[in-house]
């Protein structure tokens, strides 16, 4: 089940995101394209990706026009102003900035990033990034100070995210090199990063 995950960690393969960002969706106009005519290219697109995913990792790169990523983002941003990220599916027009269950907007906000090391082995150490807020309410919740404020930390931004990434791939927390990026607790809003590498 890892054999794949490890692949990627040698660099011998792509991840899904990268290979997505490489395959064409034939969407002239993003914003212009009915929610059937992006779920159709999506799952053109789906189809396409499938059957790459088993080839070792080579030269491809980044279409010029919508690629099935582009695609992909522009739906999240659809269900953003009708919120479904989570179970709770509570509608929540978070793009406007209404806030839905998770205490969460039109804005993600960023809390703290660590090497964490205590997952299960084949993942440690994973470079795991907090958001503020969350869609659960465990009693026994070890992050409550962050979980139960979703204002707390600081407005998450392509840029600043990305360089919080780089950062991690850069080797630069411990000393060691993360085998996993995490995003937690809540899902983010859908946002492009600044490229950071495969
Ligand atoms: S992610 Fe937040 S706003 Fe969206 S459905 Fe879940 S609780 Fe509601």
């Amino acid at each position: 089940m890892l054999e794949r995950y490890h692949s990627i960690l040698k660099k011998e393969r792509f991840a899904v995101h990268w290979l997505a960002r490489s395959i064409d969706a034939g969407v002239g106009d993003l914003e212009g394209a009915s929610a059937d005519e992006l779920r159709e290219a999506n799952a053109r697109g789906v189809a396409t990706l499938r059957r790459m995913l088993g080839r070792p990792a080579g030269a491809e790169e980044a279409v010029a026009g919508a690629s099935l990523l582009d695609v992909k983002l522009e739906l999240a941003r659809r269900v953003l102003a009708e919120c479904a990220f989570c179970e709770r599916r509570c509608g929540a027009d978070r793009a406007s900035g209404e806030k839905g269950y998770c205490g969460v907007g039109a804005e993600s906000r960023y809390c703290s990033d660590f090497l964490h090391m205590g997952e299960e082995p084949e993942l440690v150490p994973s470079h795991t990034i907090f958001f503020s807020g969350c869609t659960f309410r465990c009693a026994y919740c070890q992050n409550w100070d962050i979980a139960m404020h979703p204002s707390a930390g600081y407005p998450a931004e392509p840029a600043m995210l990305s360089a919080v990434l780089l950062e991690g791939i850069g080797q630069d927390l411990c000393r060691q090199a993360a085998r996993l990026r995490r995003l937690r607790h809540v899902q983010p809003r859908g946002q492009r990063l600044q490229p950071f590498g495969q």
